[in-house]
């Protein structure tokens, strides 16, 4: 009899998924066991990545002020939550981020930017502030910006940015669940006009915010669908104030059932574990580096997370390697082993409260 877990690997490596019934069943099957899931995920993860790890480090470079009500976020115009809200940050301020970034060695570096969409005149700064990053520092460049226009995207792409991160979030059943002032094909279209337009479009989801399990299922099989190279994988943090709040349905296993899910649907993208990793993974979130190839470091949007230091010490405890930079293997070497300044620590931690 054929080991089911090795066909789910085999079929991977042939880059088919598995069906919409089966990814259902490994997420909610008890008789469907953890670890040789998770090896199974491990087998086209590693055909693909090795065992390398991207790490991308954020910098929310414009928070609050959004006329949006995702309901997940704290800074939608309905949001009671309590964080300091400021413009656009200057120039200098995410130039040195990116340095810092850089030096930690951050594979990428994700400016975001809260709001609907950037204007015209908005995309054209952003545009001046990739060409510099992309002239000074060995780091990829990712923006996160809301929704764009063919006209938006080509000023970017034009400026060499690399990716540009707009997320599903859910399923399309399920979308209006969770925001209303704009919808799941507002979304579809932005990740078109990135591919029309040269940028790799980087979508994910956040798990947790009173969905089916088919919902997951078939955002996986959405962003396969779209051939999106980038996922990250948001378990959904709960923050005061914020109208969704969690469903309770968030275990480290479900958590972690749903990241070798994804890495069965979608064998060779890139996965990352983004937010709520640290609290939702918890104890198990080691075990998600054998079906993702890539995380963030010290924190999201609005909230913290894992410092960069303990996050490496958890990689190389676990036998994999942090892929880093031209500048941070040049460091590394120097030193031998990471280094990171504390004004360097401080300027890539989020802010979390007002
Ligand atoms: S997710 Fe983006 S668009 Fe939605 S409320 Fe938050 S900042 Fe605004």
């Amino acid at each position: 009899m054929t080991d089911p877990y090795l066909e789910l690997a085999e079929r991977a490596l042939r880059n088919e998924a598995p069906t919409p019934d089966e990814c259902a069943a490994l997420l909610d099957d008890p008789g469907v066991e953890l670890l040789p899931l998770v090896q199974a995920a491990f087998v086209p993860r590693r055909h693909h990545f090795g065992r390398k790890v991207m790490v991308h480090v954020l910098n929310n470079a414009q928070n609050g002020l959004c006329p949006e009500d995702c309901g997940y976020c704290a800074q939608n115009k309905d949001s009671q939550a309590e964080i300091r809200k400021y413009p656009m940050k200057g120039d200098e301020e995410i130039l040195a981020a990116a340095e810092a970034a850089a030096k930690a060695g951050a594979s990428r570096y994700c400016i975001a930017i809260s709001g609907r969409g950037p204007t015209v005149q908005r995309a054209r700064q952003l545009a001046t502030i990739v060409r510099t990053i992309k002239d000074r520092y060995p780091i990829e460049l990712c923006i996160s910006g809301g929704l764009l226009s063919d006209e938006h995207a080509k000023i970017l792409a034009d400026a060499g940015l690399d990716r540009f991160n707009h997320n599903l979030n859910t399923s399309e059943a399920h979308y209006d669940k969770i925001c209303t002032t704009h919808t799941y094909r507002d979304r579809i279209d932005t990740l078109e006009a990135l591919k029309r337009n040269g940028i790799e479009p980087c979508s994910g989801l956040i798990v947790g915010m009173g969905e089916q399990t088919l919902d997951v299922v078939d955002v996986a099989f959405e962003l396969r669908r779209l051939e999106v190279p980038s996922i990250p994988m948001n378990f959904l943090i709960p923050i005061e104030g914020n109208q969704v709040v969690g469903d309770g349905s968030l275990t480290p296993e479900r958590c972690l059932r749903a990241v070798c899910m994804m890495r069965l649907v979608n064998p060779t993208a890139e996965i990352r574990l983004a937010g709520g990793r640290e609290g939702h993974l918890r104890s198990l979130g080691v075990l998600a580096l054998w079906p993702a190839n890539s995380l963030f470091v010290e924190g999201y949007l609005t909230t913290r997370g894992d410092a960069v230091r303990e996050t490496y010490q958890m990689i190389h405890d676990a036998g994999f390697e942090v892929e880093g930079n031209p500048l941070y293997a040049r460091e590394r070497d120097r030193n031998g082993g990471f280094r990171l300044g504390n004004d360097d620590e401080a300027l890539l931690r989020p802010e979390v409260r007002r």
